[in-house]
């Protein structure tokens, strides 16, 4: 309960905080935010026909036992909606409103699902078509686009293959994986290949967040109507904890053991894992190991600061930035939009007002997606 007297008491604090911020004396006495030279954004989705034909065949071939791909199924029955268009389009609006932005360069991917909904021949395929296009529009742009290939864990061999291919002969810039292939996550022994391709390619993998698995997923439902999986509700707090969880399982299975240099790209701020850090290795120090089969050789936060990096796609909140940067340090944090899910505008808008030192803005902005994604200096 709260009594009267407090109630008052805290209004009248916040009346005060209010007007101090207001004040345009406090505004004009702070630096102005330092404006990076160059701006990478590295979670910035795109979609090839490819993929949307193959998940029209889905949905027409009826129950598609997979939620994610019903999901879409008003969007895909409208090809001329703006969110198919700005999907499909690269060098048109997306550029045009990236130059008007200021904003420098997309490292692009296949937005999620990707090709984890597909049987294992389609997906390689789709993977394949989305890689040479993307590999192209950075041929035609290389100072504006960078690109993730996708592969398809669903055939670990051939992930392997088009890993290699992606890396070597396409020059793309590291990998995207839409967290959980048919409910199982890299740390399974059957993804060993992956992981090696991509220690042997020196790639990152990107995790972006996609529905949980069906046994997950029910606690996800729409709170109250039971209706169709599409609330806030079932793709925030379902997206976040599934990845979270992908990303928690790669830290305690020992990946990081066998694979030191492997780098883990997590967006929208880490997903809730850098919040967890403290949490984590006192929990390993409590209980011993996370698994009771074998004990990782480092604490949780040491691998979360030498083998993960945290995005701010889709998360322009420069409380949590401010506190990433502090925790997993100015190496660890890069720039994200989340395009077309999120604008450019807002994007970067809370770039160019984070007031992290001068040095690490420019990291956050372009160098550590530089370094990351190997892309040439501007
Ligand atoms: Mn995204």
């Amino acid at each position: 309960m709260i009594d009267r007297r407090s109630f008052v008491g805290g209004s009248a604090l916040l009346g005060t905080a209010g007007a101090a911020q207001a004040s345009p004396c406090a505004e004009a006495a702070a630096p102005a935010p330092h404006r990076p030279a160059r701006s990478i954004a590295v979670e910035e989705a795109f979609a090839v026909p490819e993929q949307f034909e193959a998940m029209r065949r889905l949905l027409d071939a009826g129950g598609t036992h997979d939620l994610e791909v019903d999901r879409w199924r008003p969007m895909l029955s409208n090809m001329s909606s703006r969110r198919v268009r700005e999907l499909l389009d690269i060098d048109g609006e997306r550029l045009e409103r990236m130059t008007a932005t200021g904003l420098s360069m997309h490292v692009l991917s296949l937005t999620s699902p990707g090709v984890q909904t597909f049987d294992a021949d389609t997906a390689v395929g789709v993977a394949a078509a989305a890689n040479d296009r993307l590999a192209e529009a950075c041929r035609r742009h290389p100072t504006r686009f960078a690109g993730l290939a996708s592969f398809a864990p669903q055939d670990p061999r051939r992930a392997a293959r088009e890993i290699e291919r992606a890396m070597t002969r396409l020059n793309l810039n590291g990998l995207i994986v839409n967290s959980h292939t048919r409910g199982e996550y890299l740390d399974a022994p059957k993804f060993e290949p992956i992981l090696e391709a991509a220690a042997a390619t020196g790639a990152a993998i990107y995790i972006h967040p996609r529905l949980p698995p069906a046994a997950m997923a029910q606690y996800y439902m729409p709170l109250t109507t039971g209706e169709r999986p599409e609330s806030g509700f079932y793709t925030l707090m379902g997206f976040t904890a599934e990845t979270l969880l992908h990303g928690m399982r790669l830290i305690v299975s020992g990946v990081f053991d066998k694979y030191p240099k492997l780098k883990i790209v997590l967006g929208h701020m880490g997903e809730g894992l850098p919040y967890l850090t403290w949490k984590l290795d006192s929990g390993y120090e409590i209980f011993g190991a996370y698994s009771p089969s074998q004990r990782t050789r480092k604490l949780p936060s040491q691998y979360i600061k030498e083998n993960f990096l945290f995005t701010t796609s889709g998360f322009f909140s420069q409380d949590n930035l401010e506190y990433m940067h502090r925790v997993v340090g100015p190496d660890g944090i890069m720039f994200a939009v989340d395009y077309p899910y999120y604008k450019m505008e807002d994007g970067m808008a809370f770039l160019n007002a984070t007031r992290l030192p001068k040095d690490d803005v420019d990291k956050l902005a372009f160098r550590n997606a530089e370094r990351v994604f190997r892309i040439p200096s501007a």
